[in-house]
């Protein structure tokens, strides 16, 4: 087993002004190879704490990647501290060095010498290609441990681990066995009550691994298997999956890349029905979501935006009555948003927005509270009544992935 260690170089970091989601990300990577991350390593940009870093990772761990401290400037000290603690080389790659020179040439801007400093590696590592930026990344074998040095910029980062790392890395744990991970989609259920649900497989997991993960949209569980073969892997990822559907199934919309607008948008067309939404806090968020899916004008004609009671008055036909005896936030102004934004679009379904995003109160009512309404041309209607809490932004985002989800369900 090999021990992974994730050392990030940046003073910032340290002062809290950027979050470390380097060594964050690095880490999902690692894992997914079956390598184990013992270690997150946070370094500012001083030379003699950065051998310090890079000598502790040596002594303790098998394969170190190192993010950050690659730039041009004088507080890029990265190449410097592992000269030091290594005694290799540091020669010039002739490849880096032209695309740098050409980056400088085609933008017309007179380069400095420091940028040479970008194009220099240590003598007898693999150079590994940065195909978004100008610093290379490097591969680096030195007393038996493997040292992979990256740019701190994560588009950077993130680009050379899946072109060049992740190779790398699949090969050295091929050998003994292949890994696959799977990446089962939820809405509908938190975090919290999908592990209850699950609590015993969990804790009874081993291979494959069960982990829940929350994310913006929903909630995740991602298997991730080691066999000796394909077949034996996905069985294992098959009987697994279906245990946890068994209990949870209900919830469950997708896997891997499956977005839930998309699981949508498919389940209508296939009932050729068609959906309109009148949108008030979240101002399009919802139609922006169904219309993202390719396809999506077979079974979305359009929506309303109607931020203002005049406009939910005027264009939509919310009777006067409503707004001035029950407010704008209300269920009845809900329920009369979905109707007839569904008989003026001419759609099968009508879903509206209305409620308070925040950050300050109105016509009395609380931060967060909003009403969702369905209405469909059968004559269903139902409307949701819901506390959410956060910024303004998060607010109006759960609102209308809430409304994907009520339509889902
Ligand atoms: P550059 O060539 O751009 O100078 P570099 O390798 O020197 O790259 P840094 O200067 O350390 O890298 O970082 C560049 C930027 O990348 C930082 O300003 C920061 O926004 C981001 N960054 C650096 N390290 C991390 C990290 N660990 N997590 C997230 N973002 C990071
Ligand atoms: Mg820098």
């Amino acid at each position: 087993q090999y021990k992974g260690e994730i050392v990030a170089v940046g003073t910032e970091l340290l002062l809290g002004q950027i979050a470390n989601t380097n060594a964050q990300w690095l880490s999902q990577q690692m894992a997914l190879y079956g390598i184990n991350v013992y270690n997150h390593t946070v370094v500012g940009d001083n030379l003699e704490r950065v051998e310090e870093a890079f000598k502790m990772a040596q002594k303790r761990s098998d394969i170190i990647i190192v993010t950050g401290g690659l730039g041009p400037t004088d507080d890029d000290l990265t190449r410097e501290a592992f000269e030091q603690i290594s005694g290799m080389e540091m020669i010039e790659d002739k490849t880096s060095m032209e695309k740098i020179e050409l980056f400088f040439r085609n933008h017309n801007v007179k380069m400095t010498p420091n940028n040479r400093k970008q194009a220099r590696v240590f003598k007898g590592s693999t150079v590994l290609k940065n195909s978004v930026g100008m610093a290379p990344g490097m591969r680096v074998e030195f007393a038996e441990k493997t040292w992979f040095f990256l740019p701190g910029v994560p588009r950077e980062m993130k680009q050379i681990t899946k072109e060049e790392i992740i190779p790398y890395l699949h090969q050295l744990t091929d050998k003994e066995q292949i890994i696959k991970s799977l990446v089962l989609k939820f809405i509908g259920i938190g975090e919290s009550s999908l592990e209850h649900e699950l609590k015993d497989l969990i804790q009874a997991q081993s291979n494959p691994t069960i982990a829940p993960l929350a994310q913006e949209d929903g909630v995740v569980i991602r298997l991730t298997a080691k066999e000796k073969s394909e077949e034996k892997l996905d069985e294992l990822l098959y009987h697994t999956k279906m245990q946890i559907l068994a209990r949870v199934g209900e919830f469950y919309f997708g896997e891997d890349n499956d977005v839930i607008e998309q699981v949508i948008v498919e389940l209508l067309k296939k009932q050729n029905k068609r959906i309109a939404a009148a949108e008030s806090l979240t101002g399009g968020l919802f139609t922006e979501k169904i219309v993202s899916v390719n396809g999506a004008s077979f079974v979305c004609p359009g929506g309303i935006v109607c931020y203002d009671a005049a406009i939910k008055q005027e264009v939509l036909g919310v009777s006067e009555e409503t707004i001035q005896n029950k407010g704008t936030v209300s269920e009845e102004c809900a329920h009369e948003m979905s109707e007839n934004v569904r008989k003026l679009l001419r759609s099968d379904i009508g879903i509206s927005f209305t409620g308070i995003a925040g950050p300050t109160p109105t016509e009395g009512k609380p931060v967060g509270k909003v009403y969702i309404s369905i209405s469909d041309v059968n004559g269903y209607q139902k409307v949701e009544e819901f506390l959410f809490t956060g910024s303004r932004s998060s607010i109006r985002k759960r609102a209308s992935l809430k409304g994907l989800e009520i339509i889902y369900n």
